[in-house]
């Protein structure tokens, strides 16, 4: 059986990471990956490849840039006719980017099965991009594998159980990622960076296009997260392209310690070491539960609501104040991280039984 797999950018290639170790051990299912290029600087594509052993992608597309109809368009094209040649059982599309959407769209349009990890997740804010990809993807998908009781209740609530299409709980892949890969920065003795320094520290990062596409949104974080790092601990921010560029644009210069992305063995490393994370990444508010640290997320909604229901997470927006008055009360709180939101680690093969059994 042929499963072939669409990824583009950093959050995928960490699910992935761990969804295609399962499939590489498990008889009579070939995977063909696929890199559209949505992502494509070493330290935001090449490291995870090497670090996290995923193997080399049978196509690159090398499309980025461009607005967000032309990147979209360009990676449909080019995976159509991929798909064409591949022939594949399966196609598999993790997230809720553009590469996302074009593998969806690409794989229907040819009849071709198509499975999504991460099916249910909803913000329902429809002004973000990922929100109108996810949705769409769900549509059309047949197999839905939701990281959560509340995704497969946003399916429920839009009448899944009306389609044809199979939903399933499996857990978050994410989850057997931070496990997997926790385990080996351990084994490997990673170090962090050299500019974290020994001194408490927050961990941020910062990307969400409501955040940087806004001046005035982007420069109220930023002075909030200046004040903490001069006020109450030292801030670490591992800055993504975007943000950096859009900092650039505005001409506004971070006060707190700025490094470049890092590999995901970092990340962990970083995340274990940290007294808080402060961030507008989906993928973050998670791997802050895992790793068992507060998080402030830097956003007006999110879509991992039970976190914030068991009061390990706290929504700020961009208010300064508000940040500044959550961040002081989450480091002087302590928290019981003993529940188990994600699943067993198990998710990928729960997964990959699901698309076999589906043949
Ligand atoms: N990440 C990383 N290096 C970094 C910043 C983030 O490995 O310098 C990881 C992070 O730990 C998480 C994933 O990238 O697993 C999150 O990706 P991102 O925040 O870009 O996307 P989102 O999760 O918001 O879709």
């Amino acid at each position: 059986m042929k499963v072939t797999t669409v990824i583009g950018a950093r959050p995928q290639f960490i699910k992935a990471a761990a969804v295609s170790k399962a499939i590489l051990d498990t008889q009579g299912l070939e995977e063909v990956l696929i890199h559209t290029g949505q992502h494509f600087d070493q330290n935001m594509s090449d490291i995870f490849f090497s670090q996290l052993g995923i193997p080399e992608p049978k196509y690159n597309l090398d499309i980025h840039g461009g607005g967000h109809g032309q990147m979209t368009g360009r990676m449909l094209e080019a995976l159509e006719e991929v798909f064409q040649k591949e022939q594949p059982d399966y196609v598999m599309v993790y997230g809720d980017t553009n590469s996302t959407i074009a593998g969806a769209l690409a794989a229907k349009k040819l009849h071709i099965p198509l499975a999504h990890v991460e099916a249910g997740l909803r913000s329902f804010n429809m002004k973000m991009p990922e929100e109108i990809n996810r949705i769409l993807t769900d549509r059309i998908s047949d197999l839905l594998f939701c990281p959560t009781q509340t995704a497969v209740d946003n399916l429920t609530k839009e009448g899944f159980e009306n389609l044809p299409a199979k939903t399933l709980l499996t857990g978050d892949v994410m989850y057997d990622a931070a496990l997997l890969f926790g385990n080996l920065a351990e084994q490997l003795a990673v170090d962090l960076p050299t500019s974290v320094g020994q001194d408490k520290f927050a961990l941020l990062t910062l990307h969400r296009a409501e955040n940087t596409d806004s001046e005035p949104r982007l420069r109220e974080i930023m002075e909030a997260i200046d004040e903490i790092h001069n006020k109450v601990m030292k801030v670490v921010c591992p800055l993504h392209p975007r943000t950096r560029n859009k900092l650039k644009e505005y001409g506004i210069k971070p006060g707190f310690t700025v490094i470049d992305p890092v590999g995901y063995l970092e990340m962990v490393q970083l995340l274990k070491s940290c007294s808080l994370v402060l961030t507008d990444s989906g993928g973050l508010q998670k791997e802050a539960y895992f790793f068992e640290k507060p998080c402030v997320t830097l956003r007006d909604e999110t879509e991992w609501v039970e976190l914030i229901d068991h009061g390990y997470n706290a929504l700020v927006g961009a208010s300064k104040e508000t940040i500044l008055k959550t961040v002081a009360s989450s480091i002087n709180h302590s928290l019981d991280f003993g529940t188990q939101l994600y699943g067993d680690g198990q998710a990928s093969q729960k997964i990959i039984s699901a698309i076999q059994a589906s043949s």
